[in-house]
């Protein structure tokens, strides 16, 4: 028998599923139950979604870039984009 490290219950992993290993160095169980309900949150992390910028803000940083850089070209119109965008995705 295995306990579960989340909701203590008992169950068999032969019979039953579930998991066992370490996370590091601690020895853990996870019931089928539990270790399911893992996998969905270990999905939403990994597929958590990733801002793009709206027509507006784009119109925005535009503006923005017309009105700071006396010569602003591609290249400083995209690092505008880009410092935007990682300021959504941080
Ligand atoms: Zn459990």
């Amino acid at each position: 028998m295995n306990q579960c490290n989340v909701c203590d219950c008992d169950f068999d992993i032969e019979a039953e599923g579930g998991i066992d290993g370490h996370f590091g160095i601690l020895p853990v169980s996870f019931c089928p139950t539990c270790y399911a309900c893992m996998c969905d949150m270990a999905d939403q992390a990994s597929f958590r979604e990733w801002e793009g910028l709206t027509d507006e803000e784009i119109a925005l940083v535009c503006s923005e870039c017309a009105a700071s850089a006396h010569n602003w070209n591609d290249i400083s119109f995209a690092r505008a984009i880009e410092a935007k965008l990682k300021e959504k995705n941080t």
